[in-house]
């Protein structure tokens, strides 16, 4: 029998697997000692075979099994990381062990705890103890309520004498312990709802077989009373739930309600803990003290024992995929780990993502609609403004008339107002005031980014460049604008405009700290503010009641990003953001100010029309072969030395030539091309780009080109449909 064994996980940038004997029994997924050159090493066991290809006179054999190890099902699904995202085993399987990472530094932290030695003797002491010992007597028949107590908090309620004279008489015994760091939640009384007639449908069905289910609920049909009602059922039945929500909704009252409902069975995952927070949540993950977790994406990597359950809330959401090394897509991930696991999994959205409902049409996914709100509530209406007639009219300022109007109504009737603007993450484009033409590229139907250095126009899809217009091509207007506004225009504007308006921002800038994110919505939630200005984090999951008007100052911001998801994500944002209007008692009403008042995805998105919006979308990328009918791939080359990352691409794109000579009909593009960011940190960047069919099973063949042929002081990355290609 050979060990293959990864060694120097924590450390090493490139996979170091070696063939050792096994002088005892050792598993996939064992942690083992292992000889190398001249130290010793410690090591994580990916296989296990009969033969090896070196000579087996040549092997050393284990030294030693140690107990970190990992389940055999870690390696598998490393191993699926590892060949469908171009990943090494090494970078696959840090993500599973961040205790390797952090373990030498983090250290579970010691207290002590008083505990009652035996009931029967104290109960007898009890009786023997006169009048003076009126404390020792107190302090006995509170140990005799609660069997034990941290040191820190009796100590605090009685005398330390009178403590610690009973633990030399041996009734009570003081031991170490490892106190917990435990997150602080706030606890919000939530009891379980009676669900309704499309809930109880969603649940019945979910339970009744092990499955992939794809939960298309619009916002507000209560999509998470039903998580937590499949969740509840698993765990009576003894099983574990994975709930992944995006960072951005890990709100303090989603935490509070899955906390009150779970109470101590909960572990939370985000990246708000501190080292020894998320150890401790690691750790009592690991030991199966929790049968819940909710975090964010990387939560999918915990320890979790005996899965019945993982949910994907807002499935479509862009933070699922992780576009830094490892790249990875959280929801194949999942599926992946459900299949192992042989448990369900259910992503949930308002507006799924194309990838995902396409799964679901085709039955790869079970299909659940629930297209009524909980109570009938009625979605709010959506009033579409054509800025470039604000413009015609003479109005330069941010606010349309209309938005003007409904924001002096809903102060002068003591509502509140939110104003968002879609900007975190975004590439500039160039666009008419006057009407509404926007710089695309001609061959690629994307929009072009403006790169103020060189004061070109890019296409971040083929690599065009283009003259900066001084007209527009179609009106011959000489008003263009690069998109460049942000939160603190509209804060000036609303200020200068409403006498009553109390103004509150929330952006990148203003949630720096640690808290000031729920500070801020905390106090828009108690009225210190009447209007919230803010980005994307204003848009999902909040829910304040006394907002009775959105408004979207730019629509056209997310429409026109160099993305084939513009427009799908232009869509979500809105029936997201549009969701946070009249929650409760009062109706609600959006604004959305747009220069392309005609664009199919408005038109759809004020109907709240997701299955139109999905079909014409879905026959655009088919008919322009974008995903989910083809595969973008690009193979990334970063070097400081220029030349260097020059000439491995062109390496790289000679040989992918050479295969697009065999196949023809799987290829719909491929170009090679400096990067639209050319150079980063000083690191030049070289980029071959394709489209490639999306039944193609070229992929491994192209990573194959990639692996084999690895340049010299460069670094290379394959990415699958990335969503920046800057
Ligand atoms: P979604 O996630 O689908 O947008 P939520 O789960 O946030 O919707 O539910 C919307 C609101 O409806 C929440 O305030 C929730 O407490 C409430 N709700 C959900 N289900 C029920 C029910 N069966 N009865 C009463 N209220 C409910
Ligand atoms: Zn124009
Ligand atoms: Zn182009």
């Amino acid at each position: 029998m050979i060990a293959k064994v990864i060694v120097d996980i924590a450390s090493s940038k490139v996979d170091k697997v070696f063939d050792y004997l096994c002088p005892f029994f050792v598993s996939v997924g064992d942690e083992v000692l292992v000889p190398f050159g001249s130290r010793k090493m410690k090591g994580l066991v990916t296989d296990i075979v009969e033969q090896s290809e070196v000579d087996e006179n040549k092997l050393k054999p284990i030294l030693k099994k140690l107990e970190n190890g990992v389940d055999k099902k870690t390696i598998e699904l490393a191993k699926f990381i590892s060949t469908n995202y171009y990943v090494g085993m090494a970078d696959a399987l840090r993500l599973f062990l961040p205790r390797l990472i952090t373990a030498e530094k983090t250290k579970s932290k010691l207290g002590f705890v008083v505990e009652l030695d035996d009931r029967k003797k104290a109960e007898t002491y009890l009786k023997t103890l006169n009048n003076k010992s009126k404390v020792q007597r107190e302090i006995i028949n509170f140990m005799l309520k609660h069997n034990s107590c941290a040191w820190d908090m009796i100590s605090k309620n009685f005398s330390r004498s009178s403590i610690n004279s009973l633990i030399n008489n041996g009734i009570l015994s003081k031991k170490t312990c490892i106190l917990r760091r435990a997150p602080k939640v706030d606890i919000i009384d939530n009891r379980s709802k009676i669900l309704n007639k499309q809930q109880k449908n969603a649940v019945t069905t979910i339970l009744s077989e092990t499955n992939f289910y794809l939960l298309h609920g619009v916002t507000g049909s209560g999509k998470t009373e039903v998580y937590l009602s499949v969740a509840q059922e698993m765990i009576n039945n003894g099983k574990s739930v994975l709930i992944l929500v995006p960072e951005i909704s890990l709100t303090p009252q989603m935490l509070g309600l899955v906390k009150s409902r779970f109470k101590d069975s909960v572990a939370v995952l985000h990246s708000g803990l501190s080292n020894g927070e998320r150890f401790d949540e690691w750790k009592k993950i690991q030991s199966g003290m929790v049968n819940l977790v909710i975090g964010a994406r990387s939560a999918i990597f915990a320890p979790i024992k005996n899965l019945g359950l993982i949910v994907v809330d807002e499935e479509h959401d862009d933070s699922y995929r992780s576009d830094t090394n490892p790249r990875y897509d959280t929801r194949i991930v999942a599926e992946k780990l459900a299949e192992l696991e042989n448990c369900s999994l259910i992503l949930g959205s308002a507006t799924p993502s194309l990838e995902s409902y396409t799964k679901a049409l085709s039955g790869y996914y079970k299909l659940i609609e629930m297209p009524e709100r909980v109570n009938n509530k009625k979605m709010p209406t959506i009033e579409i403004v054509d800025m470039t007639k604000e413009f015609q009219r003479g109005n330069t300022g941010v606010l349309s008339h209309a938005l003007e109007e409904e924001i002096k109504k809903a102060l002068d009737r003591n509502e509140q107002v939110m104003l968002f603007i879609n900007r975190r993450g975004y590439n500039s484009f160039l666009q008419c005031k006057n009407c509404g033409w926007v710089a695309n590229c001609p061959d690629c139907d994307v929009s072009l980014v403006y790169h103020k250095a060189e004061n070109v126009l890019k296409c971040h899809f083929c690599g065009n460049r283009y003259k900066m217009f001084s007209v527009c091509p179609e009106c011959q207007n000489e008003n263009l604008m690069v998109s460049n506004f942000g939160t603190q225009k509209i804060v000036e504007e609303v200020q200068q405009k409403f006498a009553n308006a109390k103004v509150i921002r929330m952006d990148n800038d203003t949630t720096r700290t640690k808290n000031a994110h729920a500070k801020i919505l905390s106090s828009f939630r108690n009225k210190e503010a009447n209007v919230l200005v803010g980005t994307q984090m204003i848009a999902k999951g909040h829910d304040f009641p006394l907002v009775s008007l959105v408004g979207i100052i730019d629509a056209d911001i997310s429409l026109h990003q160099t993305s084939y998801k513009a427009a799908e994500k232009t869509f979500s944002l809105i029936t997201q953001v549009a969701g946070r209007a009249g929650r409760s008692l009062v109706p609600g009403k959006v604004i959305l100010q747009t220069r392309s008042p005609n664009h199919y995805c408005f038109k759809f998105a004020k109907n709240y029309d997701y299955i139109s919006f999905f079909k014409k979308e879905s026959n655009l990328r088919e008919v322009t072969k974008y995903p989910p009918f083809a595969k973008i791939l690009r193979i990334l080359v970063k070097s400081f030395d220029q030349e260097v990352a020059k000439n491995a691409v062109m390496s790289y794109y000679k040989k992918i030539k050479d295969l697009q000579i065999e196949n023809k009909q799987d290829f719909f593009y491929l170009g090679i091309m400096k990067s639209p960011v050319g150079r980063i940190e000083k690191q030049y960047r070289f980029q071959v780009l394709m489209r490639i069919s999306a039944s193609s099973e070229l992929v491994p063949r192209i990573y194959n080109i990639v692996k084999s042929n690895q340049p010299k002081n460069a670094v290379v990355f394959v990415e699958i449909n990335p969503t920046n290609l800057s």
